[in-house]
Order: structure tokens, then C-alpha cells, then sequence
């Protein structure tokens, strides 16, 4: 039993239980995040501020840079904490995320990244590569591959692993106990 096939087995389990875990926990957030927002600055260095936002179902950052270092950091508007929302909501417009850069020069030169992002879209790129990991790694008929249901009666699993390895496609298969 090639060792590095169990371990491909094991690897695509927890790969597909940590994407369902990620899913659920962004989901959580989106949801929680019509009620809460949570915001305010989370980095204030002399040279590098970060604004982050989480609420009304989008994700909003801004980066400050600063090419002159100022005593005691930039300027911050407020901590990051956690706020009810006076009228409860999920923000739908604008659909897609926007990404904006841009410079300014007084007092001192810096520049400003700002983006928003609507978080139904890190939980669709999630839940895609999730559901199909979970789709095909649905269980196949008793003594048939996982992965392509090619049926694998007749074939010996060595019986130190009971794993065998599908001839079709060359994935590892549980044996049935
Ligand atoms: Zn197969």
C-alpha cells in the first residue's frame, strides 16, 4: 500500500470538511451581520493604517500608506469594535465588489486603498469547489469506487490497509467492512 495514497484520502477528507466548516463560519457572519457591525482600524503603525469593516452582509478594508513616518501612527478614527445596527439589513447593491486605489498628498503623501465586498461572493467560491467535494465524495454503492463507482469486485484490498486503489481512475477506495 503506497503510504501517500492513504494520506491523499485523508488530505481530501479534511479538505472537505474544513470547506464545509469555512462555509458555515461565513455564512454565520453574513448573517450576523445584518444585526452587528463590526469595524474600526486594526492597524496603526507609523507608516501603515488598515481600516476593516464587517457588516450589512459586506466586507469593507481600506490600507493607508504612508511613505513619511508621523509620530504615534495616522491618525485613527476609532478602534475596531462591535456595534448593533439601528435598522437591521443585508446591503445587496452594489452586486459586485469594488476595488478603488488612490493617492493624496496633503498633510503627507500617501496612498489609499479601498474595497468592498459583497460576502455572498467569498461564500459562493467556497461552497462551489465544498459541494462538489462532498458530491463526489458521496458514497458509492457497496464494493464500487467512491470517486467513479467503478465497480471493484473481484479486486483483493490488501488487507493491512483496506484500501484498494480503483483501476479506472486510479483513486483510493475504502474497502467495506
Ligand atoms: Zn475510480
Amino acid at each position: 500500500m503506497a503510504h501517500w495514497r492513504l494520506r491523499r484520502l485523508v488530505t481530501r477528507r479534511r479538505v472537505k470538511w474544513a470547506g464545509l466548516v469555512l462555509c458555515v463560519l461565513v455564512l454565520g457572519v453574513y448573517v450576523a451581520s445584518a444585526w452587528y457591525a463590526a469595524r474600526g482600524w486594526v492597524v496603526n503603525e507609523p507608516k501603515l493604517a488598515v481600516y476593516m469593516g464587517i457588516g450589512r452582509g459586506r466586507l469593507a478594508f481600506a490600507v493607508i500608506n504612508s511613505r513619511t513616518s508621523a509620530d504615534g501612527g495616522i491618525p485613527l478614527l476609532s478602534p475596531f469594535r462591535l456595534d448593533p445596527l439601528d435598522r437591521p439589513s443585508i446591503d445587496l447593491w452594489p452586486i459586485w465588489f469594488a476595488l478603488d486605489s488612490f493617492t493624496a498628498t496633503d498633510p503627507r503623501p500617501i496612498t489609499i486603498t479601498e474595497a468592498d465586498v459583497p460576502l455572498w461572493i467569498p461564500l459562493l467560491f467556497l461552497s462551489i469547489p465544498t459541494a462538489w467535494r462532498w458530491w463526489t465524495d458521496r458514497k458509492a454503492p457497496p464494493g464500487h469506487c467512491r470517486y467513479c463507482r467503478y465497480d471493484l469486485a473481484g479486486l483483493n484490498a490488501r488487507a493491512e490497509s483496506g484500501i484498494t486503489i480503483c483501476p479506472e481512475c486510479g483513486k483510493p477506495t475504502e474497502r467495506e467492512a
